[in-house]
């Protein structure tokens, strides 16, 4: 069963009043007409505040992080702005979920913050963490919980290892990657598997890739229940197989333990031209790679009879996949973030549905992965007449249609981070 990682502020209705409050750098800021202003520039994240007198407008320049509300007062004061502004303009702004905290975050951040080269190679992560939580200090909470976090790889190739060492670099404490043989010369992708490692054991050397991409080093793990072979205890594990069948038709019986482990999983991989990323696979709740088969064969009645044959090998001699190395870059940064959503605690838009993109037109496009009625996982009955992250709606671009309104804000930040619930 899944540990709790929960590190994540929690919500109330008031946000808490922040103790070094700052508006969020990661915002640009303007001025829409004498008295509103426009926080962001791009449509997922930007919000208007209004109305704002040019007074208090400049004030905001006060509420960087570098004074408690005690002195900020004292500013206000200086400015002649009237009793309660400051108070009422924090709160305001916290609520909007447009301040963030310079001292909050809870233990786990501050101790990132004493680590001063650790939190400097994660910045833009932070700031970018920033515009996804809307509790002032959540941002650093969410990217320290990533520490404590254990993923699991399976698969080492061009996708894998760049996932591996992506999941590192961005934070996630132990990254553990699971393959096998020897690294081929054209395993070698920047980003993943360097050309010394060539001939090296495949695991080995894709872990050490991943340390290599780590901020920090990696934590101290308390000793427990192993952690061995199996996936218990992993938050999420990644499926990108280097064979292109099994990115194309993936085997339902190998996900079967992470099914009845209620382990969150999900695929990534390139097959001949084409790119995937997904379906992310919450066991019980969004379609899982038995659904995806199950649905296949109800469209077309020869689809089990293909997938045997190419498993079988038959139809091409063996031979080194294709596999486009910008392609497989591509698909490992899209996994990756998906990947990360989810740790962070939302539900990527992967949950339910296959990302794919071919070569060279290079569009996305998403293709559902629909709960099955005939499937073991129980998905078809958990979710009768929902559809995982609204597909139609919102999975027809890559641009996520997302309402600049902190309800929505608030509801994407519903699970704490790293944490999912096993319903099987
Ligand atoms: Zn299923």
């Amino acid at each position: 069963m899944h540990s709790p990682h929960s590190a994540c502020a929690t919500h109330s209705a008031d946000s808490p009043v922040p103790v070094a409050p700052l508006v969020k750098p990661g915002l640009r800021r303007g001025w829409r007409d004498l008295n509103t202003v426009q926080f962001g520039m791009t449509p997922a994240h930007a919000m208007t505040v209004g109305p704002m007198d040019t007074a208090t407008g400049s004030f905001l320049d006060l509420l960087n992080g570098t004074r408690g509300l005690e002195l900020l007062r004292e500013e206000g004061r200086r400015m002649d702005l009237p009793d309660g502004h400051v108070d009422g303009l924090v709160r305001r702004l916290a609520r909007a979920g447009l301040l963030d905290d310079a001292k909050g975050g809870g233990p786990a951040a501050d101790t990132l913050r004493r680590k001063r080269n650790v939190l400097d190679r994660l910045r833009p992560d932070l700031a970018s963490l920033s515009l996804t939580t809307s509790e002032p200090g959540e941002a650093i909470g969410r990217l320290a919980a990533r520490r404590s976090l254990r993923v699991q790889v399976r698969g080492a190739g061009r996708v894998g290892a760049a996932v591996a060492s992506l999941l590192s670099g961005a934070g996630v404490g132990e990254v553990d990657v699971r393959d096998v043989g020897r690294v081929e010369p054209w395993d070698v992708a920047p980003g993943g598997l360097p050309v010394e490692a060539v001939g090296d054991r495949r695991d080995e050397a894709a872990r050490r890739a991943a340390r290599r991409s780590a901020p920090d080093r990696p934590p101290r793990r308390a000793p427990g229940p192993s952690h061995g072979e199996d996936s218990t205890g992993h938050s999420l594990v990644i499926i990108a197989p280097r064979d292109d069948v099994a990115v194309h038709a993936p085997a339902p019986s190998a996900a079967e333990p992470l099914i009845a482990s209620g382990t969150p999983h999900l695929y990534a991989g390139v097959v001949e031209g084409t790119g995937v990323v997904g379906p992310l696979v919450l066991p019980g709740e969004t379609g899982c790679a038995g659904c995806l088969d199950q649905g296949r064969t109800d469209r077309d009645p020869a689809w089990p009879r293909l997938v045997a044959q190419w498993r079988s090998g038959s139809g091409r001699a063996r031979q080194v996949p294709p596999c486009d190395l910008t392609l497989a870059t591509t698909v490992a940064g899209l996994a990756a973030a998906h990947a990360l959503a989810f740790l962070d605690g939302h539900v990527p838009s992967s949950a339910g549905a296959r990302w794919e993109v071919s070569l060279p037109g290079l569009n996305w496009h998403a293709r559902p992965v629909w709960a099955h009625p005939a499937c073991s996982c129980g998905a078809a009955e958990k979710g009768e007449g929902e559809h995982p992250s609204e597909f139609e709606e919102s999975h027809e671009t890559m641009a996520e249609q997302r309402p600049s309104n902190e309800l929505s804000r608030m509801a994407e930040a519903e699970r704490p981070a790293g944490t999912w619930r096993a319903h099987v």
